[in-house]
């Protein structure tokens, strides 16, 4: 159900909790509807999601059951200890280790239903044999390496799995899945290579449906959707098309009070290494917000904040639980100590801060830290 719809304007530190310094405000609504949108982008039979690493860093006990509550039904996570977590809040969803079978924990996969992504033919021969010796057949998504030369049967494995299918005995294939290296880059020729191998692949195999895209991936077009898509990145609000408008919703926003505001003569200097020097009269204020907090400190003077809908430059090193900020051009009146800065947020979202800090938008996302006074919207129930 859809509660309280938009995040609250954060132009004043009212209701910020007075122990902590940040917040970061977080639109699950947002998160739906982007669901939702690449749900019906996509022609195939599923939509899976991608939730490894906490929801990319947004909080999995929050966004898991906002994703199964629009139809979600299958769950990848990289380890099984997230796939463990997870089982305590979604309890009857699929849920998939992208990082294979971890060997000493099998009885985790099989008392909590946790499906193992298999990547390699010791992992299938293991998966078999377990399933012989406990009389049942046990369900895995079997990766082939189609290209991006890290995880999956590479090409003599499949060839192999192809002409010894009675290494599968005992096993519920529920999808040949392979990964897009350079879904993003829809000129890039490796896109209809990795395709034209899986198809290949999966017509050798025995019968299964087939899993190719990440959230880029989804966008090159129904020539890649086969049935199973796996999309993450795009569901929080990260551009699935780099190269055009970003058509999905942004979900996050970060903010914090000033704490200080000074004023300075032409020729000081600002923070650590002196790297920002004031070439005029400026006034500078300080926000709680550091690289400890996941604000990346390539982000030094780079990238802009804004005060009460006034941009002010980030100026200055970023500290560990600080940074600097120009409010020369904001009025006087609005830069003063408790005023709430928006440092991410529709004027600079977790993409443009990765451009600005030589990233990526996943890992703006994924470093967002745990001090964070963390506020969730729009969704109740
Ligand atoms: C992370 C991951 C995804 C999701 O990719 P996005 O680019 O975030 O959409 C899909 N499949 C695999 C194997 C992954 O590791």
């Amino acid at each position: 159900m859809i509660g309280d719809p938009a995040i609250p304007p954060t132009d004043t530190a009212r209701g910020l909790d007075p122990r902590r310094g940040a917040r970061l405000d977080i639109d699950l609504a947002a998160v739906a509807d982007n669901y939702r949108r690449l749900r019906d982008q996509f022609t195939g039979k599923e939509c899976a999601v991608a939730v490894k690493a906490d929801a990319y860093g947004l909080g999995v006990a929050k966004v898991g059951p906002v994703l199964q509550s629009v139809g979600a039904k299958t769950f990848f996570v990289a380890t099984l200890d997230e796939a463990l977590s997870l089982r305590f809040i979604l309890a009857d969803a699929r849920i998939a280790v992208l990082n294979g079978l971890s060997e000493g924990a099998v009885d985790d996969y099989l008392d909590q239903n946790i499906v193992p992504v298999l990547n390699h033919l010791g992992e299938v021969k293991a998966w078999s044999r377990i399933a012989a010796e406990k009389g049942r057949t046990l369900p895995a998504f079997i990766q082939l390496d189609t290209g991006m030369a890290r995880l999956g049967l590479e090409p003599n494995e499949q060839a192999r799995l192809s002409t010894t299918p009675d290494w599968l005995d005992g096993i519920e294939v529920l999808a040949w899945m392979s990964h897009l290296a350079c879904a993003d880059d829809p000129s890039h020729p490796l896109n209809a290579d990795q395709r034209d191998r899986m198809a290949k692949a999966a017509a050798l195999l025995p019968e299964a449906q087939v899993s190719l895209c990440n959230s880029a991936g989804i966008f090159l077009g129904p020539d890649y959707h086969f049935d199973i898509a796996r999309p993450g990145c795009a569901l929080y609000g990260i551009s699935p098309t780099p190269a055009s408008a970003n058509p999905m919703r942004l979900t996050v926003r970060l903010s914090a009070p000033i704490l200080q505001v000074r004023q300075l003569t032409d020729g000081k200097s600002v923070g650590y290494g002196a790297s920002f020097v004031t070439d005029r009269p400026m006034r500078i204020a300080t926000v709680p917000i550091g690289y400890a907090d996941g604000f990346l400190r390539s982000m030094s003077n780079r990238g802009t904040t804004r005060v009460a809908g006034h941009p002010a430059p980030i100026v200055g090193r970023v500290s560990m639980d600080l940074i600097t900020i120009d409010v020369t051009g904001v009025p006087e009146n609005l830069a003063q100590p408790g005023q709430m800065v928006e440092v991410i947020g529709p004027h600079m979202p977790p993409d443009s801060v990765a451009e600005l800090a030589g990233t990526i938008g996943y890992e703006v996302l994924t470093a967002l830290g745990h001090r964070y006074d963390r506020h969730y919207h729009g969704w109740s129930g």
